[in-house]
């Protein structure tokens, strides 16, 4: 079966985690500092703390930002759950604003009006995730424009974009928005078997996402409350001053990161032309796909396409996958998941993102998919 994405292990890969495995660190080492620096440095941004995968990454966004109990968060119907989870893990509510049902991507207009909606009855907002769906950016002017208006944080969910641009720039330069998150999970743009990050220009917020990430324990003297070099934290003393976690990536997960991250702009060229291909062979038909506004670069983590309402998508799904193409559905929206179903939320909630769900279809794309496939798979689609 052709999968819909699938990592790329090169020897240089494999060369740089055997080296670890052969050092003295496997972790807490300098490979993650590196690691750090070099996806700071691709994203042209201040701050990197690398960490386990990148629902951990949201849920340290969300806890630095001091989401809790009584605070709302926003986000889009069109993620995986992790995106709506962050802000339960720490006891506060979530709701939904629908996509665009050309981007799929947080509607700024439908934003405006719920934001305007919910101050208007009294409530607040503390927290909007946003998501770069299928590695394509959100209007990020525009969503933090509003989003600041109202002193609301914005945290950008970009799992999907390492190596996407917006307006130019690198998304996670977080130019307009308080941090970024990625995800280095074997079917996203780069991997580290397990992985993820968060990205911010902002020291303070660095500071708060380390010390959570690792316990909430400081070494460092000057962090230290009631140090005393001769009572009871003596020397050696390590001190507890915040409920954290340890939710750390090893050096052989970053040193991994290190290699992949040296063929991400091929690897995004090469899912461009792809997509490419796919577009072109699919251009006569009445299938739609993502629209990709000018603004932005997409990084094409996915190749989804809507099929017209004349075609069944669970028959096409079988007869793809009976062809040997692994056709995958992203996403069930989050909304109409049992869990969410039991919070209150209900089918007809965010009729844009159902209607799109109804006829979605993920299409195999990675780089190393041979062209032949990607005409197959659109003859079957066409024919
Ligand atoms: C993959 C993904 C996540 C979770 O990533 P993990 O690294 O597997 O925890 C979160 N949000 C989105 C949009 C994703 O695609």
């Amino acid at each position: 079966m052709i999968p819909y994405s699938k990592q790329n292990i090169h020897k240089d890969d494999i060369d740089a985690v055997r080296q670890v495995l052969e050092s003295a660190f496997l972790t807490q080492g300098p490979k993650v500092q590196e690691f750090e620096a070099a996806l700071a440095r691709y994203c042209k941004v201040k701050h990197c703390v690398a960490v386990c995968n990148a629902t951990a990454a949201l849920h340290l966004a969300c806890k630095a930002l001091g989401v809790q109990h009584g605070d709302l968060v926003i986000t889009t119907p069109l993620s995986f759950v992790a995106s709506a989870n962050c802000a339960l893990y720490c006891g506060a509510k979530v709701d939904f604003v629908d996509i665009d049902s050309r981007t799929w991507t947080i509607d700024p207009v439908k934003l405006r009006l719920q934001l305007q909606s919910i101050y208007d009855d009294g409530g607040r907002v503390k927290a909007l995730v946003v998501v770069h769906f299928a590695g394509l950016s959100c209007d990020m002017q525009a969503i933090y424009e509003i989003a600041h208006s109202y002193g609301i944080y914005v945290i950008e969910d970009a799992s999907h974009a390492l190596g996407a641009t917006y307006m130019g720039e690198p998304v996670g330069g977080c130019r307009y928005s308080d941090m970024a998150i990625f995800s280095f999970h074997p079917v996203k743009m780069i991997t580290t078997g397990e992985g993820g990050a968060i990205v911010t220009n902002n020291a303070e917020l660095d500071e708060k996402l380390r010390l959570l990430a690792c316990h909430g324990l400081v070494r460092d003297r000057e962090q230290f409350q009631d140090f005393d070099e001769v009572g009871w934290f003596g020397p050696w003393a390590y001190q507890q001053v915040a409920l954290g976690y340890n939710y750390r990536i090893t050096d052989i997960q970053c040193a991994l990161g290190i290699t992949q991250l040296q063929k991400l702009d091929s690897w995004v060229a090469e899912r461009n032309r792809l997509a490419g291909v796919y577009r072109q062979n699919l251009a006569q038909s009445p299938v739609q796909v993502q629209e990709v506004p000018s603004f932005a670069e997409s990084s094409y983590h996915l190749f989804v396409i809507r099929l017209p309402g004349h075609l069944n998508r669970h028959e096409v799904y079988n007869k793809l996958r009976a062809n040997g193409y692994g056709v995958n559905i992203h996403y069930i929206p989050i909304h109409t998941q049992p869990f969410f179903q039991a919070l209150g939320f209900s089918l007809g909630d965010f009729p844009v993102v159902e209607d799109y769900y109804r006829h979605a279809l993920s299409l195999p794309l990675f780089p190393g998919l041979d062209d032949q496939i990607v005409f197959d798979i659109c003859q079957v689609l066409t024919g």
